[in-house]
């Protein structure tokens, strides 16, 4: 069931010579969480605010519930609109305790502010901490404030602008997981905004990535990652290799040996065969195999990267477990996994 659609939105602000988003459509599923990407200036916010009431747009119209809250002329107000948003700051009361806070946002909602302010808090595990202020808290603890807040006038969507950019790397992988479980268990409908491709991955059910205000692709995270429509959304999501080939009966010829693929067949000429570090895969013995030579490791702990050169000087980077010393200037065996093929003119 679709709860919030855009049809054919563009929004362009006075005095600005683009479009800050154009010929924006899209549907969002009831309970889907939608993670919104894009470059700094890509038209994120934006949206967001056209959801939320914030902006108007120059065209088209937004539905949420199944009603026009935007069309034309006309426009539902932000505050009748049901739309819950939580700030990157987090945008708390610093003068009101966190019950204080979340009762906030329930004065016109007909419930019983108190017990559903504290019955949000409680869900989000904040139960200890009523009359606690917003300093006395961790950022991680603001941030489920921050949260109760916006869910507990049980909003028909909830906007989140950058909710994971002000805490610490070690914090943010829990507050993540955190924030996901509570917005699945509340079964709220939720878009956040993130230039984090890692949040994005593995926190959305879908991902929708703007590049300068146009729509490129919106997909499960995995057809974004695996299978991207163009190189900017398969560039934005991780650095890919790309290799010359020559297509033959088959096989692809390649500068780092012949790779043996029927799909060759289809292809005539030159073609790229793209692919992602992981998807290399080092060998231990030359039978069907590519081989370069190393020109440097680099080591993350958890894996390493391995710069491979052709005979050229042309490079590809292979990602592979951290436990092996593979010294410079070696020559190593590969194979490429499930790569891409795109015809080269
Ligand atoms: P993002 O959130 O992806 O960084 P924004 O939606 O904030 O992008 O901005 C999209 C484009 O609109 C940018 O070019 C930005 O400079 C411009 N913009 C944003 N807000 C305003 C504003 N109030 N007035 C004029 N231009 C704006
Ligand atoms: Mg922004």
């Amino acid at each position: 069931m679709t709860i919030l659609e855009l049809n054919c939105i563009d929004k362009k602000y006075s005095q600005a010579e683009n479009y800050a988003v154009k010929n924006i459509s899209f549907e969002v599923k009831k309970g889907e969480i939608l993670a919104l990407v894009g470059e700094s200036g890509s038209g994120k916010t934006t949206l967001l605010r056209l959801i939320s009431g914030l902006e108007h747009p120059d065209a088209g119209y937004i539905s949420l519930s199944g009603n026009k809250i935007v069309e034309g002329k006309k426009s539902v107000p932000p505050n009748k609109r049901k739309v819950g948003m939580v700030f990157q700051d987090y945008a708390l009361f610093p003068h009101l305790t966190i019950l204080e806070n979340v009762k906030f946002g329930l004065k016109e909602s007909g419930v019983d502010p108190e017990k559903t302010a504290k019955a949000t808090l409680n869900m989000v595990g904040l139960s200890e901490n009523f009359n606690k202020y917003p300093h006395q808290l961790s950022g991680g603890q603001q941030q489920r404030v921050a949260l109760a807040r916006a869910i507990a006038p049980n909003p028909s969507i909830l906007l989140l602008d950058e909710p994971f950019s002000n805490l610490d790397a070690m914090l943010k992988d829990q507050v993540r997981e955190e924030i996901r479980q509570i917005i699945k268990e509340t079964g709220v409908t939720a878009i956040f905004v993130t230039h984090d491709t890692r949040d994005a991955l593995s926190t959305a059910d879908r991902i929708a990535i703007l590049h300068k205000g146009y729509l490129q692709q919106l997909d499960t995270p995995r057809k974004l990652y695996e299978h991207p429509v163009n190189a900017y959304v398969g560039n934005f999501f991780g650095r890919r290799n790309e290799i010359l080939a020559t297509a033959t009966e088959d096989g692809f010829y390649t500068s780092f040996g012949f790779i043996a693929d029927e799909r060759s067949k289809k292809f005539h000429g030159k073609v790229r065969i793209i692919f992602r570090p992981e998807q290399g895969k080092i060998k231990k013995s030359p039978r069907q195999a590519l081989n370069g030579r190393i020109l440097k490791t680099a080591y993350y702990g958890d894996h390493q990267i391995i710069k491979l050169s052709d005979d050229e000087g042309k490079s590809i980077s292979i990602r592979t477990n951290p436990y092996k010393v593979f010294p410079a200037n070696s020559r190593i065996f590969f194979s490429i996994r499930d790569f891409e093929l795109e015809e080269a003119f």
